[in-house]
């Protein structure tokens, strides 16, 4: 049977693996070690079949690296007592669980496992905890020592490595922020505070702001909180109480009306660019058309220049 492993395995070591065959049980718990070398190569050549030493895990973890090493679908040999006096602390932990080896970054006596990764087997533990539906706490990863009667996982902070995690997987199921630095945006009749608290003002509603910053914020129903700028005035608001800002599109002329060709106009609706003697000059509405062009929703025809102006270029 196909061996299973995660997405975020970065490679997999060809060799046969020492294995208990096809899991036969529910998996409820992942078993954390550490090497014991800082040489991930050393600790891989350990399992393999040929080495014969009735030892293996499913994924070896690096900073950068999560290489599988037994399908998760394979009973690996990596929490089991080793037989005689050492008694597992907990029934068929092989058959039940998930076992990850992290490379030290330090040898004898502290056998410290790097920041980067915890960080990286945090991304691993999310996942699996994510697939097989199980919580991210002390209850389902647990310690080698915790297991049987080993020093392993050595110095690895388990603290950090769930905090991590936890931090993996809220990260993963936030959705990308929806406005970005620069936009525009409407305050929306319904917003209630700032993230300070600071209660709006009715005439504060469908004002417009521009964001200055975007920052990872969870509340009510947001995961995004924003700094806008309101007309020199800065507030902090949750995501949920922002739009965009609709454009609001040039229109309402009506014939007979007299206009000023704006000095700002570029071309003619018709496409051909406006001549400069023609700018800053009053002209009648002869006649008005519908568009949706640029910004405009209608068109004007000016009498003397015979050219249709959006009505963006007039007032
Ligand atoms: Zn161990």
């Amino acid at each position: 049977m196909a061996e299973v492993y995660s997405s975020l395995t970065t490679s997999k070591d060809p060799r046969l693996m020492f294995n208990g065959g096809l899991r036969q049980r529910a998996i409820d718990t992942i078993v954390v070690h550490h090497n014991a070398t800082t040489n991930k190569q050393v600790a891989l050549n350990t399992w393999t079949l040929e080495a014969n030493n009735w030892t293996s895990a499913h994924y070896e973890i690096t900073d950068t690296e999560i290489i599988g090493a037994v399908g998760e679908n394979y009973v690996a040999y990596h929490a089991g007592g080793t037989g005689g006096a050492d008694v597992p602390k907990m029934s068929d932990p092989n058959g039940r669980s998930i076992g990850l080896e992290h490379v030290n970054s330090s040898g004898a006596p502290s056998w410290g496992v790097s920041d980067a990764t915890l960080r990286n087997s945090a991304r691993l533990i999310a996942d699996i905890c994510k697939r097989y539906n199980l919580p991210i706490n002390r209850n389902t990863i647990k310690l080698h020592r915790e297991v049987t009667s080993t020093a392993c996982p050595g110095g690895l902070d388990i603290d950090k490595l769930i905090r991590y995690a936890n931090e993996a997987a809220n990260a993963s199921n936030v959705p990308v922020a929806k406005f970005k630095v620069g936009n525009q945006i409407v305050l929306t009749k319904n917003a209630w505070a700032t993230t300070y608290g600071t209660r709006f003002r009715d005439s504060e509603h469908n004002s417009w702001g521009t964001v200055k910053s975007v920052k990872r914020y969870d509340k009510s129903n947001s995961h995004w909180s924003y700094e806008i700028n309101f007309s020199g005035v800065i507030w902090n608001v949750l995501e949920q109480d922002l739009l965009t800002r609709p454009v609001q599109k040039a229109g309402g002329f009506k014939v007979g009306q007299t206009i000023t060709l704006k000095g700002s106009a570029y071309k003619w609706q018709t496409g051909q660019v406006i001549k400069d003697f023609a700018k800053n000059k009053q002209y009648k509405i002869k006649s008005v058309k519908a568009v949706n062009q640029s910004d405009s929703n209608q068109a004007v025809l000016l009498e003397g220049v015979v050219s249709w102006a959006l009505a963006q270029d007039v007032q």
